[in-house]
């Protein structure tokens, strides 16, 4: 078995569960490894850590599978932790896993580099790490025997790979060619995702309970829905009995299928918009428009620390906005997806937000993302959705 040998003190971050050994912390690596191998990691004194998938490509020479050295990283080691992660959804979610939930998330769940969300009978995996590639066979068939899962589709295509040295696949693994977007439920309302070609791997399922709070927040309230991708806030509002919606979003796709969404709930009152949101809510701002509800969920401006202050302005600029749009009373449902921004940054930006457009704001819920994207204790790294629902009060002057 190839070994990995920490520097003298590396070992700390280890010593606490956290799965990533950076390559800075690396003595010498003994053996040889393919790239994907499980090596075994242990400390300058020689004391066993982990055992990891090699990735020597990456600047994360190493994901840490298991710290226990009594223990086999093979098929049947990673059918325990497939069931685990997915036992943990069945007893949170309930009957609500089979019509759309996340069944792995990656670190959280012991997985690094794995992730795999159901819609209906389809599994959609999604891969990003050399460990993950290695074992991508065994995953797949684990995934359709586990949950009896007619499809299984794996999107990986992330960013990230190129990180990585991991070329993309997007394939059809198990079951019969997709004829388009796959239909499922979330919430009693009806959707589609588009395995191939929509963001993630269709949906963004980690805003399921923010919608369903959208839902009972929206009754006659008129709304603008700023990042609306396919609609997803913009048909909880109306089935949560909104007066109008405004949803805007810069691609003419994501809009077309909004708008199919809403057909497909049977919901009218929406107006869908393509724009860019910096600029639409400075036309509405212009033309003294206001709203009672503003949801804000733009993409992921920070994708890692060091560009944070760059987006800390945009998140600043829409918020500012936004708030400025709001009737007395008003709701601000905003988030950041951002893993480079922290929860306490982001509430900074937009208590900043709320001062410059000159009104009183209070917070009234903290959010996240749904329980089935946890966030391991030891893998901090693992927040990447946060959410303010703040309410205007009315005019600080
Ligand atoms: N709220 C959505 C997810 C938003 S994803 C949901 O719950 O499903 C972010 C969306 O922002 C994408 O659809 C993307 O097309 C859009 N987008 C990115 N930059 C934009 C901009 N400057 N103006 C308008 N839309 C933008």
């Amino acid at each position: 078995m190839a070994k990995l040998i920490l520097k003298p003190g590396r070992e700390k971050s280890l010593l606490r569960r956290h799965p990533w050994i950076f390559s800075g912390a690396v003595a010498r690596v003994e053996g040889g490894p393919a790239t994907g191998e499980t090596i075994e990691v242990r400390a300058s004194t020689g004391a066993f850590l982990a055992w990891a998938a090699y990735s020597p490509a990456s600047q994360i020479v190493a994901r840490a599978w298991d710290f226990r050295e009594s223990a086999r990283v093979d098929r049947a080691w990673f059918r325990q932790r497939l069931q685990r992660a997915i036992n943990m959804r069945n007893a949170v979610l309930g009957a609500a896993v089979a019509r759309s939930a996340r069944l792995v998330h990656g670190e959280s769940d012991g997985l690094p580099g794995i992730v795999a969300d159901r819609y209906a009978d389809t599994v959609v995996l999604q891969l990003t790490s050399a460990g993950a590639y290695h074992w991508r066979d065994s995953v797949v068939e684990l995934l359709a025997e586990l949950t009896s899962a007619a499809t299984v589709f794996e999107r990986s295509d992330a960013d990230v790979l190129e990180l990585e040295g991991l070329p993309p696949s997007v394939e059809l693994r198990r079951g019969a060619p997709l004829s388009g977007p796959v239909p499922f439920e979330e919430n009693g309302l009806r959707f589609q995702a588009d395995l191939a070609r929509g963001h993630k791997t269709g949906f963004y399922l980690d805003q399921r309970d923010n919608r369903a709070l959208l839902r009972t927040l929206a009754e006659g309230r008129d709304v603008l829905d700023c990042f609306c991708y396919t609609g997803g806030f913009t048909v909880s509002a109306l089935a949560g009995g909104a007066a109008s919606v405004l949803a805007v979003d810069s691609s003419a796709d994501s809009l077309a299928a909004a708008g199919a969404h809403l057909e497909l709930n049977g919901l009218t009152g929406a107006e869908l918009l393509e724009g860019d949101v910096f600029q639409v809510l400075r036309r509405l701002r212009d033309q003294a428009r206001s709203f009672d509800l503003v949801v804000l969920d733009p993409p992921k401006f920070a994708p890692t620390a060091a560009l944070a202050e760059r987006a800390a302005r945009a998140y600043k600029d829409i918020n500012l906005y936004a708030f400025k749009l709001l009737r007395p009373g008003g709701l601000l449902l905003t988030f950041s997806c951002s893993g480079g921004v922290s929860r306490e940054l982001f509430q900074k930006i937009v208590a900043g937000a709320a001062l410059d457009a000159g009104v009183d704001a209070q917070i009234l819920r903290s959010l996240g993302a749904a329980p089935d994207h946890p966030i391991a204790l030891e893998f901090p790294e693992g927040e990447y959705l946060k959410g303010l629902l703040c309410r205007v009060a009315g005019r600080a002057h």
